[in-house]
């Protein structure tokens, strides 16, 4: 689960980690009133999205009078950012975020993530911040740091300096940074955090820390010892389909190609994709239909599936070790009926009561494609959907 920047900021400010003074409002009176609160005389509008490369979409903007702050929020509200982020949503702006605007002398990057290779969290720092992180990873490697912390050990203050000394920054700085990442990484432990990432920190004219930008990603399977944070979730910056999914308890995940896929198991689902992808075809999406499925369940994934426009074909792939075949077979012809299914389904049943599951979709009436084995499926479906 994702979080807005100004939930972000707020938990940062719990731990107490330095950020610029920030109020985040739904309304253009707000928005002014949040400006007056904070003072000075120039402000950062910044359009609360859950991606970053906002700044491109034009989604930050920095307002000199109290005008600017009323109209750069009248023009972010209401609107839909797209960005490398988002994965092809348009993700709406329900709020922005008013912040004093800070004067920059440089931009560093600073991040903590569960590393799974090492069995630890990792560290991440670079002083080549304010951009894409991936991009610097690519292009000049020896410019990220990393420390590993011991997960019983916890955050230690001379990881902090090892990281201050590689970015170049002074003394004060190098203090400023560990008593940063002490709070950080106490923040990443304590709500169960998988992703904290700050792009940019930024190093003042006065050659202070701040964190000007904040990203947190938390452990969605932590989040019922959480509750203050699971109420934090904000739906409309997800992707539909799969908010519905998570309502029916199914594990599904939008993807790129027009090929859907209804599979039991998330191991079967994944070695589906690649058969898929092997005879040439893109999957749709990735839905694991769970090893209890029910009839109404496979209804509700077969409506999910069909929501998507790019969908040209359908493989259902059932092995039926718990659930019986015969049972995803009524649930497959209620579905067909209900929604009223008008692209090739190919079925491939293997299983408890196959020899029934295979008899009731035969006589259903409906062009239902049937599969003996996973490739041959996967070859049906991929000339179905060229077709
Ligand atoms: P993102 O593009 O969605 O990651 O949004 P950020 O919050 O990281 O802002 C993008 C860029 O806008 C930053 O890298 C800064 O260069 C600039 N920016 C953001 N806030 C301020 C500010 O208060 N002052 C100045 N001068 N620039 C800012
Ligand atoms: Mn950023």
């Amino acid at each position: 689960m994702n979080f807005h920047e100004y939930q972000a900021k707020d938990l940062f400010a719990e731990y107490g980690v330095a950020v610029p003074k920030g109020i985040a409002a739904s309304t253009i009176d707000e928005a002014v009133d949040a400006a007056k609160t904070i003072g000075g005389s120039q402000w950062m509008v910044k359009a609360q999205v859950q991606a970053g490369g906002r700044g491109k979409a034009g989604g930050i903007k920095l307002a000199k009078t109290l005008e600017e702050v009323a109209s750069y929020t009248k023009n972010m509200l209401g609107m839909t950012i797209t960005t490398y982020q988002t994965g092809g949503l348009a993700l709406p702006v329900d709020k922005v975020l008013i912040a004093e605007a800070t004067d920059i002398a440089k931009e560093l990057y600073l991040s903590l993530l569960v590393d799974r290779q090492n069995k630890c969290v990792t560290i991440m720092a670079s002083s080549e911040g304010g951009m894409d992180i991936e991009q610097v990873a690519h292009d000049t490697p020896s410019a990220i740091h990393t420390v590993q912390i011991d997960l019983l050990e916890g955050y230690q203050h001379f990881q902090g300096r090892k990281l201050g000394f590689a970015m170049g920054l002074n003394a004060k700085q190098t203090g400023q940074l560990c008593r940063m990442l002490e709070g950080l990484y106490r923040m990443f432990h304590a709500l169960d955090l998988a992703l904290v990432e700050v792009n940019p920190l930024v190093i003042t004219p006065s050659g202070d820390l701040l964190a000007l930008d904040a990203k947190i990603n938390v452990d969605e399977n932590a989040l019922f010892r959480h509750p203050e944070i699971a109420a934090m979730r904000d739906e409309r910056q997800e992707d539909p389909t799969e908010v519905e999914a998570t309502r029916h308890n199914l594990n599904y995940v939008t993807l790129d190609g027009t090929i859907g896929c209804m599979v039991n198991g998330a191991g079967l689902a994944m070695a589906t994709l690649d058969v898929i992808k092997l005879n040439g075809g893109e999957p749709a999406n990735f839905l694991d239909v769970g090893g209890g499925a029910t009839k109404e369940r496979v209804t509700a994934a077969f409506k999910l599936i069909l929501k998507s426009d790019k969908v040209r074909a359908i493989l259902v792939n059932i092995f039926g070790g718990i659930v019986r075949c015969d049972l995803i077979a009524d649930g497959i012809i209620a579905a067909v009926r209900d929604v009223g299914i008008t692209i090739p389904v190919v079925v491939r049943l293997e299983g408890t009561n196959v020899e029934k599951g295979r008899e009731l979709l035969s006589q259903s009436g409906f062009a239902i494609i049937p599969a003996t084995d996973l490739n041959d499926a996967a070859k049906k479906v991929v000339a179905a959907a060229k077709g």
